[in-house]
């Protein structure tokens, strides 16, 4: 389910990383850094690349191949996350760094070749664990320094993620050799759908002569505000709705429809297509059937 949401939350970031992995020459960075606030969302989306990485299925969302199945578990030998607490070997007594001791492990496991596709996720925990971001503190520069000729030239199928709020906060060797993605936060915003819901009330209820009034409100506002973030806040509502009705099943099977139908909408916007056309064809789709 994670990846779902994912794909819809990061749709260009994670194409951007598909096309890459997919091509003939595997062209992604060695270095990626990941800043923004939702320190959550980049870890998932490291690991998500890392699957794409190490599938040995279809790459499809719901592959059940071992490479998948190890990496949404948390559990691939070949995919380590590093921080002050993870992969860290018990007689290291450092506790708030990334140590020069666990440096030099990653350089020893890194000179074994490997079957897989080798993904290093460098981030911080808080007390209860939950994934935080990189600074000067935690990921000091004698410990990037020991590190930096294996980030310029990693063995062959290794790639280092660097998770951190703000790039001002890391330190510069490792900014000048990574590649920069800004992962925006989708934390608040997720199930929002106030600018819609008034527009959208009742919908269910509406009689096929009136398709063309819902038609309306939905091609102005998606004049007057990110087309994206509409079908996104249409979506959220009839999400909404659908939660209240787990219990009419009929009226479960009309939701579910719906929500493929703004899908179907988002994938258009995506490839191009004009949002008057879209909005037409979706108001048809709500209401029709
Ligand atoms: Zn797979």
């Amino acid at each position: 389910m994670g990846t779902t949401v994912l794909e819809e939350k990061y749709p260009f970031l994670l194409k951007y990383f598909k096309g890459g992995i997919e091509s003939s020459t595997r062209s992604i960075a060695h270095c990626i850094l990941f800043y923004g606030t939702d320190l959550d969302a980049q870890y998932e989306l490291a690991m998500e690349i890392a699957r794409l990485l190490n599938c040995s299925g279809d790459n499809s969302n719901s592959c059940t191949c071992l490479n998948c199945s190890w990496i949404r578990n948390n559990q691939h030998p070949a995919v380590l996350t590093i921080s002050k607490v993870d992969n860290k070997d018990s007689n290291d007594d450092s506790k708030n760094v990334i140590s020069i001791e666990q440096a030099r492990m990653i350089k020893n496991k890194l000179l074994v070749t490997s079957e897989y596709h080798r993904v290093l996720i460098f981030c911080d925990r808080d007390k209860e664990g939950n994934i935080c971001g990189l600074n000067e503190t935690n990921f000091q520069e004698p410990t990037a320094n020991a590190l930096l000729k294996t980030f310029e030239e990693p063995p062959a199928n290794t790639t280092f993620f660097f998770l951190t709020k703000d790039k001002e906060d890391m330190i510069s060797t490792i900014i000048s050799r990574a590649q920069s993605f800004y992962v925006p936060s989708k934390k608040e915003v997720i199930n929002d759908y106030s600018i819609v819901q008034n527009a959208l009330e009742g919908y269910l209820q509406i009689n096929r002569n009136d398709v063309l009034d819902l038609y309306e409100r939905i091609n102005n506002f998606m004049k007057e505000n990110d087309p994206m973030e509409i079908l996104n806040q249409i979506q959220n509502y009839i999400c909404a709705l659908l939660k209240n009705s787990l219990n009419n099943s009929a009226l479960k099977v009309k939701l579910i429809q719906d929500i493929n139908a703004v899908e179907h909408a988002k994938q258009e916007l995506q490839l191009g297509m004009k949002p008057q056309i879209i909005a037409e064809t979706l108001a048809f789709a709500l209401v029709l059937k």
